[in-house]
């Protein structure tokens, strides 16, 4: 039988309306296809919620209790343990909400199954001749939807972005299976792991008014001083970036804005040195107001941007720091 997995969360012992749509859609495709329903919950105090699913139709479920120390999976070894856990289960399918934590671990579950993402997904389609499940997408800034196809990796994986829907959910049939892999995933924490922890959800990109976005335009790792004093002067504006900085270590992970990063919805956001990637330009499309800044006057960015200033990012974020009244550096 074909399996799913499910990594879903709940506030309160309830699912998150995120959650209820993963399980909605899990239900279905149970229901037409026959696939194995197999529900991951990762959290802190997950009991009430593991009661609540055992009234639902769900086949097992599988439970990490979570403390103030290990908040997040991100350790390296204990995302390896993931890993080889769902290697062992070898779903078809791998499902997981859109929220902060799995924007972070998907991605790089999805990298050590030697397998792709298909990130902020809406839907699936079931192929009836391949049997293949194709995920849904908005594409073009929400104007059209685009079904992703996976043809040569398994599992098909995909963070499911949260609609705020009412779904009635399947009650159970059968009792689930439950089994408790915290021991199994997680390891103990060191203070440097939770020094990092505290720094990764110190940021509140999706939460800031004002957010500065870094891309590859910045030369160097010590240049951050320049944004951290215009980010000062912008009342402590959020600093995120592209894929790019991340993969240069210039910014931390959790600061990638775009399609497998955060989503903003910050007043303002300004780009500097950012050439205006699809997937990067997903992160943004619900800011109210985008100014870029790019010495390219083709950059891709500009045909998004509300204010364009073609010249050197540094020069302008010079002239910004003065005008704002700080010191010219
Ligand atoms: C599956 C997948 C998912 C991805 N997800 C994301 C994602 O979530 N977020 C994301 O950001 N990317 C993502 N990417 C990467 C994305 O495709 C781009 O590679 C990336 O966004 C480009 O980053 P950038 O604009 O910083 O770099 P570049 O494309 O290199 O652009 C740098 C820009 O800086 C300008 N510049 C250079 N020097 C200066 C200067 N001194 N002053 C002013 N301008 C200057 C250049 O003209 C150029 O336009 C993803 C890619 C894939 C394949």
């Amino acid at each position: 039988m074909k399996k799913l997995c499910i990594f879903i969360e709940h506030k309160d012992g309830v699912p998150t309306s995120n959650s209820q749509k993963i399980l909605y859609m899990a239900q279905m495709l149970k229901k037409q296809y026959g696939y194995r329903i197999i529900a991951i919950v990762m959290e802190q105090n997950s009991e009430s919620f593991i009661e609540y699913l055992k009234t639902i139709e769900v086949d097992e479920i599988y439970f990490v209790t979570l403390n103030e120390k290990n908040k997040l999976l991100f350790l390296k070894e204990e995302i390896d343990n993931l890993v080889c856990f769902l290697k062992e289960i070898n779903p078809e399918v791998a499902w997981a909400t859109n929220s902060s934590c799995y924007r972070i671990l998907f991605p790089k579950v999805a990298y050590s199954l030697h397998t792709g993402l298909c990130a902020a997904c809406s839907d699936f389609k079931y192929d009836e001749d391949s049997g293949r499940i194709n995920m849904v997408r908005t594409v073009f800034s929400n104007n059209a939807y685009a079904q992703i196809s996976v043809h040569r990796s398994r599992p098909v994986m995909a963070t499911i972005l949260d609609e705020k829907g009412t779904y009635n959910l399947e009650r159970n049939l059968t009792f689930p299976e439950i089994h408790d892999i915290t021991d199994r995933i997680l390891l103990i924490r060191d203070n440097q792991a939770i020094k990092i922890m505290k720094e990764l959800e110190s940021i509140n990109l999706d939460k800031s008014q004002i957010v500065i976005g870094l891309g590859n335009g910045i030369h160097d790792k010590s240049d951050m001083d320049l944004f951290e004093k215009l980010s000062r002067l912008l009342n402590h504006a959020a600093i995120g970036g592209t894929r790019e900085l991340i993969n240069r270590q210039i910014l931390p992970q959790n600061c990638q804005i775009g399609s497998t990063g955060t989503q903003i919805f910050a007043d303002i956001y300004i780009g500097f040195g950012i050439s205006g990637s699809p997937q990067h330009m997903q992160g943004i499309e619900h800011v109210k107001k985008i100014i870029a800044v790019n010495n390219d006057p083709y950059a891709s960015i500009f045909q998004h941007a509300d204010y364009g200033i073609v010249g050197d990012m540094y020069e302008v974020a010079n002239y910004m720091i003065n005008y704002l009244g700080g010191k010219d550096t």
